[in-house]
């Protein structure tokens, strides 16, 4: 019989990639299914980048190692990226090249974290926080957030879960599931929490430049050089230029940390890919207009979906402020339909109504649902329509 380790028993499966894979086999059946589920833009990537990639792969200069930490132009541009959008300044060997930001955290906990240490995790959260934490021998403090708060955490809510084991905070906005932004002022309170009682931030600031209707994200980093030296933010370009397949994320902060990163990554990855990293360096040092063409597309999708979305019968929505999706409570519209809990109720809509939503119990909030405006206007409207008939016929 095949053995499995003790670790890898206390975790699940990414509950939005198994979905996903879900609609996936369905829509291979010949199925019309409208998939919601996914994180990520249905945008394509740059031409600029694309060209860039393919004269790194054809010259050759992208096709072997690299070091570990990343090629140093991608490591430079980083850092340059950070001085230009937030005049914070880091130096090159505070960065690190990761497979994607995902990747960024799984050495950041396998790091910072040993067995039994506390890391505070605001709920709803990204779904694979929680089991990166486990993995690395975490403790998950989770700390709930409501709507009627934005969905975000106080320095109050900090205090009531600090303790000697307390050895990071997750920050993550604009967040996904909720699309919430923490102001200057929240985010200051919290940095200067995180300063007194030394407690590492972690600033995952992936969704960063997706921001609507006026709002804006700003890093915690730039608010002060204390802050700044308490923080490592995570962030990437699968978001920012429609470029999730790429998989390059990056850790930039503390030199220790960041070193100790490497050295892991020495032994996980060797690198991330070469022809990759020659994308990333192109869509950072690039022309950005077509950023903000995706972003203005995105902010009127939302403002074209959440009215749809807040008229379904049972949906209760706070209209978010960043990210692509927006996150309602379903449990009314749920139990109206006959469903004691909302992930047969999701469950029974792809199959039923042929639109997928992902439950939101794997982001800590069972009575929610995530559903991704990543698809076009039309489709988006044809969805809540098909949500509408459904909930129309099992009430
Ligand atoms: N952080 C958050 C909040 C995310 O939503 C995601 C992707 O869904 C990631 C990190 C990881 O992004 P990637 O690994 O594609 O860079």
């Amino acid at each position: 019989m095949v053995k499995i380790s003790e670790r890898m028993k206390k975790i699940s499966e990414s509950p939005t990639l198994a979905t996903s894979a879900k609609v996936n086999v369905m829509k291979a059946q010949g199925k019309d299914i409208l998939n919601l589920t996914v994180g990520e833009p249905d945008f394509d990537t740059h031409a600029s980048i694309l060209n860039a990639a393919v004269e790194a792969i054809q010259s050759n200069k992208a096709n072997h190692y690299t070091p570990t930490a990343g090629i140093l132009p991608l490591r430079q541009a980083i850092v340059d990226y950070h001085q230009k959008y937030d005049g914070v300044s880091f130096a090159v060997n505070q960065v690190i090249v990761t497979e994607g930001a995902k990747n960024a955290l799984f050495a950041l906990f396998q790091v910072i974290l040993n067995p039994g240490d506390e890391v505070i995790v605001p709920a709803p959260y990204w779904v694979s926080y929680t089991e990166q934490i486990k993995l690395a021998g975490g403790v998950n403090v989770l700390v709930e957030t409501a709507p009627e708060k934005g969905f975000k955490l106080t320095v109050e809510d900090l205090e009531k879960h600090r303790n000697e084991k307390t050895v990071a905070l997750l920050l993550n906005s604009p967040s996904n599931p909720t699309g919430m932004i923490y102001t200057p002022e929240e985010l200051k309170a919290i940095g200067e929490w995180a300063v007194a009682h030394d407690i590492l931030i972690i600033a995952d600031e992936i969704y960063y430049r997706l921001t609507y209707n006026g709002n804006k994200a700003i890093s915690i980093a730039s608010l002060s050089e204390e802050i700044k030296n308490q923080t490592i933010i995570i962030n990437g370009i699968s978001k920012t230029y429609a470029m999730t397949g790429w998989r390059i994320g990056y850790a930039i902060g503390n030199a220790e940390i960041i070193s100790k990163m490497i050295e892991l990554s020495s032994h996980s990855t060797s690198n991330p890919a070469g022809p990759s990293q020659y994308g990333a360096l192109a869509a950072l040092t690039g022309p950005q207009d077509f950023v903000e063409d995706m972003r203005a597309a995105f902010e009127a999708r939302l403002n074209f979906f959440y009215p749809l979305v807040a008229s379904i019968p049972g949906f209760k929505v706070t209209k978010p402020q960043g990210a692509f999706y927006l996150f309602p409570n379903v449990k009314e519209a749920a139990e109206m339909c006959g469903f004691e809990e909302v992930k047969d109720f999701t469950l029974a809509l792809i199959e039923e109504a042929n639109v997928a939503l992902v439950s939101g119990d794997g982001f800590g909030y069972p009575d929610y649902a995530r559903i991704s405006y990543t698809v076009r206007e039309e489709l988006l409207a044809e969805a809540v329509d098909r949500i509408k008939k459904f909930i129309e016929t099992h009430k």
